[in-house]
């Protein structure tokens, strides 16, 4: 049994809580060392105190004064701003980082975390996304271990060979085949999706997450960004990423070889279960997940995805295949225009929308380097907040 020693990057999310839980639940296998949340002061500071990290990160001055004072009488070392993420994802004290921060403020740290050769638990899809290219080179050159927590990829990497070299026809394998709940919207009908609300579209049937990967999944967009995510782990092109609408959530995700055969990877669906499989791996430990009870369930159903009624997946899938630097302007644009509609700027179909004006006028631009895509998504979101305000 390894000692590991951890980061949780954005400790204070869902996915942060979830591999917390599974921490406590065996601290002769897991010690926190670091500890990461942008606002949420009260809920880090208690964090803090349960789990005893040596360090602790938040947004800026103000809120760290706030949590050092919370703290005043533990002894830790309070940070922050985007420089100390990367330094406590690169500690050498510390050999597994789970990238938990949403959106693309948590490329930079994910990727100090993959140079510095770290275990990198990659709950943080948008940082294949903006900058896979990027972030899959620094896994090479580092020899940093990858392992996915998005329950699709955990899935796909759980049904690979091992290792898995990257060649998918050197190893018989078709396609892999990413499952999709549908989300709140896969039944509603059509007509009355204009007047969808945000509560609505973060009330997700099966999973609870943070606001914006509900919202991704609501339009689908979640498997979309899905898709390019397998495209980088995977090295599969976009021919080779299939989805099926499985609205149980029960078959994670699966891969299909060339003699016929599927493999899947199945579970309630409760995050905790590829977070403890990337924490232990190669080991397994006990989640407190109650088992599968697949006589209780009784129906798996598959179904394929309407693309009309989920505009965004087909966008991704256009995105991947344009290259260059267009699915960076896909992710810089979305998170704008998710935003929008969370603050109730801007209706639920405008997301597709925007989104599609964006690309249009932004895509198949060349991504030469780290620095040209994060203008490239400077100016993406540029433009979304134009487009948003001009609605
Ligand atoms: P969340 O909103 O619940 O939590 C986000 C975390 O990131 C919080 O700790 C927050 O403090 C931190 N954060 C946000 N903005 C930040 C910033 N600018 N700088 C520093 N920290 C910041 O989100 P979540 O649902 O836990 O999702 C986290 C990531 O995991 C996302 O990329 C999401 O796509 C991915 N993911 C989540 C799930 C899930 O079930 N929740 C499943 C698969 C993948
Ligand atoms: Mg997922």
């Amino acid at each position: 049994m390894t000692m590991r020693y951890l980061t949780i990057l954005g400790s204070t999310g869902t996915i942060g809580v979830n591999t917390l839980d599974v921490a406590a639940r065996h601290p002769d296998r897991f010690k926190v060392v670091a500890l990461s949340g942008q606002n949420q002061i009260a809920k880090l500071a208690q964090q803090c105190r349960q789990f005893r990290p040596k360090y602790a990160v938040v947004l800026d001055s103000a809120r760290a004064l706030a949590l050092k004072t919370a703290l005043a009488d533990i002894n830790i070392e309070v940070l922050y701003g985007v420089d100390a993420l990367e330094q406590i994802a690169s500690l050498p004290e510390v050999d597994t980082v789970m990238a938990a921060i949403v959106g693309a403020a948590g490329m930079r740290p994910a990727l100090a975390a993959a140079r510095a050769g770290k275990r990198v638990l990659l709950a943080n899809k948008e940082t294949l996304v903006m900058a896979g290219q990027f972030f899959m080179a620094a896994v090479r050159a580092s020899g940093a271990t990858l392992l996915p927590i998005d329950s699709e990829h955990n899935a796909i990497f759980q049904s690979m060979p091992e290792p898995y070299s990257g060649d998918m026809a050197a190893h018989g394998i078709r396609r892999i085949l990413l499952t999709a709940s549908g989300g709140p919207f896969r039944t509603r009908p059509v007509e009355t999706l204009a007047a969808v609300t945000p509560e609505e579209a973060v009330a997700h049937p099966n999973w609870s997450m943070g606001k914006k990967i509900s919202v991704d999944s609501a339009t689908m967009m979640n498997k979309g960004l899905e898709v390019i995510e397998a495209h980088w782990l995977f090295n599969a092109r976009p021919d080779q990423i299939d989805v099926v609408v499985h609205p149980q959530s029960i078959v994670h995700s699966m891969v299909e070889y060339q003699d016929g055969s599927v493999l899947a990877q199945l579970s309630n669906p409760d995050m905790r279960i590829p977070i403890a499989h990337a924490l232990a791996y190669p080991e397994r430990v006990a989640t407190g997940v109650p088992w599968l009870d697949l006589a209780k369930l009784g129906q798996l159903t598959f179904e394929a995805p309407d693309t009309d009624r989920f505009p965004c997946l087909k966008l991704a899938f256009q995105a991947l295949a344009a290259g260059g630097s267009s699915t960076t302007v896909l992710n810089a644009a979305n998170e704008e225009v998710v935003a929008a509609f969370l603050d109730r700027r801007i209706p639920y179909l405008a997301i597709p929308e925007l989104l599609g004006r964006v690309l249009e006028r932004l895509g198949g631009q060349p991504a030469a380097s780290l620095a040209e895509l994060e203008a490239v998504d400077a100016e993406a979101r540029a433009l979304a907040i134009k487009l948003i305000a001009a609605r």
